[in-house]
């Protein structure tokens, strides 16, 4: 445990990052100046610049402890990556320290066993990690980090990132062009805020589950007498101990300059989370890659363990990720999807409102697609997540606003609420209600997109609505341009009508949990891709790699290898799960059945000797034996079906990763199944693992 941990305030804010403050220390006001203006215009250093930058950031960095400097990539695994070189030289039998423009600039890693998808196959292994001068430069664990793009030796992005800066250029550029309608010149950037969700469970008992340390989730486990039924957990009381790593882990991140905001506890047993103050959108990417770093690492200070899976226990509520996505005017310091005191009249507002409209209805397939993954699977769709069907929740209030959008005396909002109770002040309310069962819901001033699962990446989600909310823009920018006053307000009417219409399908602010909203999701055409298999064989359709392609996001061969690595991803996912139910089975599962099963015998013997036999005791024995037996053969039939979809050739992704879905998952349902219900008839001291109970209230005070 950290023991500065209550030594820490806001003065400590980005210390460990090389912010503007830290470059115009290290650089003289004239490079400074000429450096930053640089990076701001997305230009290119020319050599001297960049080797003044790079040594100003090595003689920063050493005095910040570091020794070492490392290029910090996010490659399509979805985690991040890095690979540490120390700044010693020796020159003339002396060790110095040194760190030219081009280490900062370019790294050239031999990547490949990192997923790649075909675009570089291991024969030329050449990966090349770029610094991205957008997000910053900072130190940690006596380590420079260097945020940097990767790709291949062709050029075709290997990582998460490459796409993500791309498509907020896309965008920045579009909504600019919008902006200009309205006679503003301003660049605009797309704003991101995570919300984290995570468990927090004892490491010495994590350590003893096999299925925690290899799968992030536990494979087996009998439902506990009570989990989150109460709502006694959410919001409630944190903690001491909790505390304690909350308050470690805001210090740390504070330090790296993420503004960790919010904390409470979530509505499972152990389950918490952490928001953060929304950044831009790579920086927030960036940011969200170290919070769930720095939640791991604090947390085995700690003597816990972080989970980040998205469904560590079965019949429990998962973790999942809220992306709160806007766009920001940068000079003004403007939230464009702030509706402001009348947003009937805010027709800047309703028209990009509009393009988010037509974007989640174009774009559905593909959100669900950028949020798929197997362990994303158990979550969505399980009544206490999102469903696996795209909608967008706006509210009554802006329903009504652009269904009157071309009518006289329009609607308009009641903007304040009163509680009933004179000495609560009155105030304003949102302009939308919550709606917790929305997947992508307009909360107020933001979107919030529900889906992303707890470990993901926030990237692809992003690059998806960053990509179709530009390609609206686009459009509309063709309908709009040349045209003034109020010849232009009625263009605008006209277009948020028209648009409005032919897709308010994707607007939905019922109960997306009922069984209603699938049937009527259902009648209006709106795509229901239950699995992450079902979503990713739709990855290249043609519209979705149109959209993707359209201003150069992702391209052909991108495309491709992104589409191989999901399917691949899939099957190796789920196959590392079915071998650690076989090992569990085989090696303490079964052991811990044999042994209760033949103690129990012998007690029986023992008593029958003695006369004191008991049938209800025979039961049991016998209910065991059949335990055994159906275990057995369930994991028989695992193991022959693991097999199976492990001899067939890596060049049929497709069929395995259909047969994954279809036979192998419901192989490991049965097996669980029978393992839960024999678990609770084996006597706890005979059960090796630690059970539901143990782990979920490991951290009790
Ligand atoms: P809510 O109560 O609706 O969940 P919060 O105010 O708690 O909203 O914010 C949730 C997250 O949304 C936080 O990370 C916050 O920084 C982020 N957020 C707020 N405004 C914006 C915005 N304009 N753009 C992006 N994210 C935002
Ligand atoms: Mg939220």
């Amino acid at each position: 445990m950290n023991n500065n941990v209550n030594m820490f305030d806001i003065s400590n804010f980005g210390v460990n990052v090389f912010s503007r403050e830290a470059m115009k220390k290290y650089l003289s006001k004239e490079d400074f100046e000429i450096i930053t203006k640089n990076i701001d215009d997305g230009k290119a250093l020319n050599l001297g610049e960049a080797n003044t930058l790079a040594s100003a950031l090595m003689k920063w960095a050493i005095d910040k402890g570091a020794t070492h400097f490392t290029h910090w990539f996010q490659p399509l695994t979805g985690f991040t990556a890095e690979k540490h070189e120390s700044f010693l030289n020796i020159i003339d039998d002396k060790p110095i320290n040194e760190f030219s423009c081009h280490a900062l600039i370019k790294g050239e890693t031999d990547g490949s066993s990192f997923p790649s998808g075909g675009l570089r196959a291991t024969f030329e292994a050449r990966g090349y990690t770029v610094w991205d001068p957008t997000s910053n430069c900072f130190v940690k664990n006596n380590t420079l980090y260097i945020p940097t793009a990767f790709c291949s030796y062709g050029g075709d992005s290997l990582d998460k990132k490459t796409p993500l800066l791309r498509s907020m250029e896309v965008i920045g550029k579009e909504a600019s062009k919008i902006l200009s309608l309205f006679g503003i010149v301003d660049k605009v950037i797309p704003t991101v805020g995570s919300e984290q969700e995570y468990f927090l469970i004892d490491k010495k008992l994590y350590d003893e589950r096999l299925d925690l340390v290899v799968c992030g989730r536990t494979l087996f486990g009998a439902k506990p007498p009570k989990a989150q039924e109460l709502g006694d957990h959410y919001f409630g009381k944190i903690n001491k101990r909790v505390s304690e790593f909350m308050r470690d882990v805001d210090k740390q991140l504070w330090e790296l300059g993420v503004p960790a905001k919010t904390e409470h506890n979530e509505a499972a047993p152990a389950q918490h989370e952490l928001a953060p103050i929304f950044s831009s959108n790579n920086i927030e990417t960036d940011h969200n890659q170290l919070t769930m770093e720095i939640m791991q690492s604090t947390a085995y200070d700690h003597g816990l363990v972080c989970l980040l899976h998205e469904k560590p226990f079965e019949g429990i509520n998962g973790s999942g990720k809220h992306n709160n996505w806007s766009l920001k005017m940068v000079k003004n310091n403007k939230n464009i999807f702030d509706p402001g005191d009348k947003p009937e009249d805010n027709l800047m507002f309703l028209l990009f409102l509009t393009s988010l409209i037509q974007a989640t209805y174009k774009a559905q397939g593909l959100i669900r697609i950028s949020v798929a993954s197997p362990s994303n699977d158990h979550r969505l769709g399980g009544y206490e997540a999102p469903p696996a069907i795209v909608s967008l929740f706006l509210g009554d209030d802006l329903c009504n606003i652009l269904e009157s959008i071309d009518k006289e005396g329009q609607v308009s909002v009641k903007n304040s609420l009163d509680t009933g109770v004179k000495s609560i002040s009155q105030f304003d309310k949102d302009t939308s209600d919550r709606n917790r069962t929305s997947p992508f819901a307009f909360t107020g001033s933001k979107f919030e997109l529900r889906m992303v699962g707890s470990k993901q990446s926030i990237a692809s989600p992003n690059v998806v609505i960053n990509t179709a909310v530009a390609s609206a823009l686009h459009d509309y920018y063709e309908i709009l341009k040349g045209k003034t006053g109020e010849e232009l307000n009625k263009a605008i009417r006209l277009l948020i009508k028209d648009e409005y219409n032919k897709y308010k399908d994707i607007v939905f602010n019922g109960n997306c949990y009922s069984e209603e909203w699938v049937k009527e999701a259902e009648k209006r055409g709106l795509k229901n891709y239950k699995t992450t298999y079902d979503a990713c064989i739709h990855f290249k359709d043609e519209d979705n790699a149109n959209l993707l392609k359209r201003f150069n996001v992702l391209n052909d061969n991108e495309l491709e290898s992104r589409y191989e690595i999901m399917l691949d991803d899939y099957v190796k996912q789920l196959m590392i799960e079915a071998d650690t139910m076989i090992k569990m089975v085989r090696k303490e599962i079964l052991p811990s059945v044999f042994a209760y099963h033949g103690d129990l015998a012998k007690w029986l013997k023992d008593a029958k000797d003695m006369n004191a036999y008991a049938n209800s005791e025979y039961e049991i024995l016998r209910s065991l034996a059949n335990y055994i037996e159906a275990i057995n053969s369930l994991l028989g039939d695992l193991v022959k079906k693991a097999d199976e979809i492990k001899k067939i050739d890596d060049t049929d992704l497709n069929l395995k990763a259909k047969m994954t879905k279809e036979e192998l998952l419901p192989c490991m349902e049965k097996l669980r199944s029978a393992v839960d219900k024999c678990e609770e008839i084996v006597a706890k001291d005979y059960w090796s693992l630690p059970d539901y109970c143990d782990l979920l209230y490991s951290v009790k005070y």
